[in-house]
């Protein structure tokens, strides 16, 4: 049995990851699990899997939550100490990482401290500090199994054609979001509701709305860098709407493996979980290349979707200007969910603030959490109101 633990389990990575957990149940024990604030769900979810411990971010929901599973075994933690005590908990052997934003940094660390083996779904623990985590996990000696997607898809063409010299280039495909071919005009007007509709996947709501500005393909780049250990001109974008080929790795010798299939996320989750075997699913349905055989590339334009330009420019930079790019882009996309600024908005307002940070090139944690909190108060006051 491998024991899991699944920090966001009541979050769209997090429910998949239950979901395959629970098709393999002979396979896997959950042994803990952490949310923010939904304690229904969370309850639902011990109640099922009955993990060893329990830990709700939001500490004012403690005693509700703690009351509501009284007749269960389950130990009740709560606050960002919770969170980080279930990622590092004796007896766990792989940790899903699936909390939004760089809330999850501090409790992927702390598991990587641990000593287990991550399944990583918060690309913004690379991106906001690539070079700590990596650094850590190398010295640890644990695995960093990716579960994006693209990631996933690189990790299997990797696992084919090899790493190192010979990759002439790692191809991210990006579905273009909901908004592709749209031009500046037309965004200006955009509301949260068009952002929220996704046209090929189902995810949580600030990832839906990185989707839609390609904030996303962004972060994915750079995310891309740390864990493949590749320089940033050997990775590129292409927008591919159908979101069947996840991503493909070119060798030098002209050989172009790719991984494809229907976007469902528990596919990567499984192959993140499973590592090194894969998982037997009785009821496999065969892909179907007749009802996919129009497959369509063209490049980002990076232009009228800022976000990605600037995420690029970001890693370009290096240091804590990744860290600090996202802070400014949790903000604003918050800001952007409460209507309180235009989709075009975010862009802007990320490229404004950014001008403002002073970058610490060889950083450590504290770094990357004072980017993280100078962004965000940077964009407010730009924005010049409050949340
Ligand atoms: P969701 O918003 O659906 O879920 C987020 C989870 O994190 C929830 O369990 C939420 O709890 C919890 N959470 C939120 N804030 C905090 C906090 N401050 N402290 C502790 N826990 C917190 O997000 P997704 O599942 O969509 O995304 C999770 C991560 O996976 C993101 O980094 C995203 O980029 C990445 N990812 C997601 C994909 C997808 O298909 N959804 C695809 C590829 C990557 P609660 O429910 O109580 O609010
Ligand atoms: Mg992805």
């Amino acid at each position: 049995m491998k024991k899991l633990c699944i920090l966001g389990a009541t979050g769209s990575i997090g429910t998949q990851s239950l979901d395959v957990v629970s098709r393999q149940s002979d396979k896997f024990a959950v042994c803990g699990l952490t949310a923010n604030s939904n304690i229904n769900l969370l309850e639902q979810q011990i109640r099922e899997f009955k993990p060893l411990k329990a830990a709700i971010a939001d500490k004012a929901l403690f005693k509700t939550l703690k009351n509501n599973v009284a007749d269960c075994f389950t130990e009740i933690l709560c606050g960002e100490d919770g969170v980080v005590e279930v990622a590092s908990m004796n007896e766990s052997d792989i940790v899903v990482s699936a909390i939004v934003g760089a809330a999850g940094l501090k409790p992927t660390l702390a598991a990587i401290e641990a000593k287990k083996d991550i399944a990583l779904a918060n690309k913004e623990t690379m991106v906001t500090a690539g070079k700590l985590v990596c650094e850590k996990a190398k010295e640890k000696g644990i695995k960093i199994l990716p579960v994006d997607s693209e990631h996933s898809a690189i990790f299997q063409c990797l696992m084919s054609g090899g790493k190192g010299e010979n990759i002439s280039r790692i191809i991210l495909t990006c579905s273009g979001g909901p908004f592709f071919g749209k031009d500046r005009k037309f965004l200006e007007k955009v509301k949260p509701s068009d952002a929220l509709k996704h046209p090929n996947w189902s995810m949580g709501q600030k990832i839906t709305i990185d989707s839609a500005t390609l904030m996303n393909k962004g972060l994915e780049f750079i995310e891309a860098k740390w864990l493949f250990d590749v320089p940033t001109d050997k990775i590129d974008i292409l927008v591919h709407r159908q979101s069947v080929i996840h991503s493909m790795v070119e060798y030098t010798d002209g050989a172009v493996i790719a991984q494809l299939g229907e976007p469902d996320m528990r596919v990567p989750i499984s192959v993140a979980i499973n590592y090194p075997e894969r998982e037997i699913i009785k009821e496999y349905k065969p892909f179907d290349f007749i009802k996919n055989s129009n497959l369509t590339f063209e490049l980002p334009d990076e232009d009228t979707f800022k976000c990605l330009k600037l995420a690029k420019e970001a890693i370009a930079v290096g240091g804590t200007q990744p860290a600090y790019l996202n802070g400014a882009n949790e903000m604003a996309v918050e800001l952007f969910l409460k209507n309180k600024i235009s989709f075009t908005d975010i862009g802007d307002i990320i490229e404004e603030s950014i001008k403002k940070n002073i970058v610490i090139d060889d950083y450590n944690l504290e770094d990357v959490f004072n980017a993280d909190k100078m962004a965000r108060e940077n964009v407010l006051s730009i924005y010049g109101g409050k949340l």
